[in-house]
């Protein structure tokens, strides 16, 4: 069971992960707890990897696609892993295609969690987090017991400065941007399935274990 995991931020990729997780045992492989283990243990690419982040640059497609290839050949993916996070782009998409053909694997479901830009702005900007213990809320589908303070230590609650409207659809069209030609790429395979993500967070789960649990042909 591989799977690419694909959606806009704030469509509910975290929550959809977890718990494809905690039905199918695959390990939830996201880029940066990746790049965070690389380093940690200080492998070759781990250190060209922080090398590039120190800088404040961006790592490589090569070195990228090196962890991954690292990542994906450990013994917990034996019987699948969720991608998160990777590929962005198709070269990086073809780069693993490249990966899982020299492990006879492929992948066999490209999953896009979908939520109308109008909804995601909603969601993402109702955010608000307490400035003591960082933890997150939201105005309409999370509020904390009083308005403005945190349930666990009373903390004041902010909004992000870039979790403004403006700035969050801006950040959402680039998004959908970058990621169109990635659908179409596994569109084109025949792998991708556009799941309803503005469906209780339960009946999006349905609609993605029904997905993984039809045969492949
Ligand atoms: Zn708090």
């Amino acid at each position: 069971m591989n799977i690419v995991l694909m959606g806009l931020p704030g469509a509910g990729k975290g929550t959809q992960a977890d718990k494809i997780v905690e039905k199918y045992g695959i390990p939830h492989i996201s880029t940066g707890d990746m790049f965070r283990a690389a380093i940690q243990e200080g492998t070759e690419l781990g250190v060209k990897a922080k090398s590039y982040m120190d800088q404040g640059a961006l790592v490589p497609d090569e070195v990228t696609i090196g962890i991954v290839s690292e990542r994906l050949r450990k013994p917990d993916c034996d019987n699948g892993f969720l991608l998160d996070g990777f590929p962005r782009t198709v070269p990086q998409a073809e780069a693993l295609d490249g990966i899982l053909e020299g492990m006879s694997r492929k992948i066999e479901h490209a999953l896009n969690i979908q939520v109308d830009k109008e909804l995601l702005v909603a969601r993402l900007t109702g955010r608000r987090i307490c400035k003591v213990c960082g933890t997150s809320y939201h105005l309409e589908f999370n509020p904390p017991k009083v308005e403005g303070v945190c349930d666990k230590d009373g903390g004041e609650l902010y909004q992000r400065a870039d979790d403004n409207p403006e700035t969050v659809t801006n950040r959402l069209e680039v998004n959908m941007k970058q990621s169109a030609p990635l659908l179409s790429f596994y569109d084109g395979k025949g792998v991708l399935t556009n799941i309803d993500g503005q469906q209780d967070i339960n009946d999006v789960f349905h609609d993605v274990d029904a997905v993984l649990t039809t045969q492949v042909h």
